[in-house]
């Protein structure tokens, strides 16, 4: 469904180029929840935001279900989630969710019932009618994931959207989003430095292994019965 082929990533001007990603190669399969982990600084955010269509590769390319990003990304076929929730302030919990169905120029009548049942997904039926601010964090994210849930795009790119988040919410918000993934079967991209979310969230860990500002290779490990056994096998890129 997505393939990376290729893909380098070079930032700065001449003579102070850094280069982020070296010939990256790899696809991701439809329904699948991939993770791509890797330690702070590799280039992470920087695949997920190429993958996006927020950053042109300096080479190599990347197609999703058989069309670049940007055709994607303008019929609204993947959704996007950060680290820090991006809310609008003077937007309620319900107006934010609303926000991408409204730019579509959807129906109110039609979507209200769209809206109320990402409202229950999330467990935010009570707030919505509170602004950003009247939110915790956890809240804050659980309105950013149902507003890139909200057109149902079949693809949902995430970029340590649990990171900033405590233990407790944490945990609740990645079984959230197993649930969300047993019911709507989408394929599933997400970014963490957490070896232990990405066991326990994905079918497939793409690692990132990086040298001062670059990286060689990204190893995919499969896993099944006994994940953290082999991960541990595999978490070698750590050392
Ligand atoms: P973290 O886990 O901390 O979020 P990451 O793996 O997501 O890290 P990136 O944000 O992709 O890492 O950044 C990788 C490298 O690319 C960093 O060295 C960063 O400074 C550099 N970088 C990212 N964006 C830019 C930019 N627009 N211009 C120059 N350098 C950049
Ligand atoms: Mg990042």
């Amino acid at each position: 469904e997505i393939s990376v082929d290729g893909v380098s990533m070079i930032f700065g001007k001449k003579g102070k180029q850094v280069t982020v990603l070296q010939e990256i190669s790899f696809d991701v399969y439809q329904n699948e929840f991939v993770s791509l982990l890797g330690p702070s600084g590799c280039g992470k955010s920087t695949l997920l935001r190429l993958m996006a269509d927020l950053l042109q590769p300096s080479s190599g390319q990347i197609i999703i279900q058989k069309e670049h990003p940007r055709e994607v990304r303008l019929r609204r076929k993947f959704g996007i989630v950060f680290q820090n929730p991006t809310l609008f302030e003077w937007r309620t919990v319900r107006e934010n969710i609303e926000l991408p169905l409204e730019v579509m120029g959807q129906d109110r009548s039609v979507y209200r019932t769209v809206v109320d049942q990402l409202l229950e997904t999330v467990g935010l039926m009570k707030f919505k009618d509170y602004y950003p601010w009247q939110l915790s964090g956890g809240m804050q994210q659980r309105v950013a994931i149902a507003r890139a849930l909200s057109l149902d795009p079949p693809i949902l790119f995430m970029d340590e959207p649990f990171s900033a988040l405590d233990e407790f919410t944490k945990e609740k918000l990645q079984y959230e989003l197993l649930e969300i993934k047993r019911k709507t079967n989408k394929t599933i991209v997400f970014v963490t430095h957490s070896i232990p979310e990405a066991v326990f969230l994905s079918n497939r860990i793409l690692v990132l292994s990086a040298h001062p500002g670059r990286i060689h290779s990204i190893h995919p490990v499969e896993l099944g019965e006994g994940r953290s056994l082999q991960m541990r096998e595999s978490a070698s890129f750590h050392a």
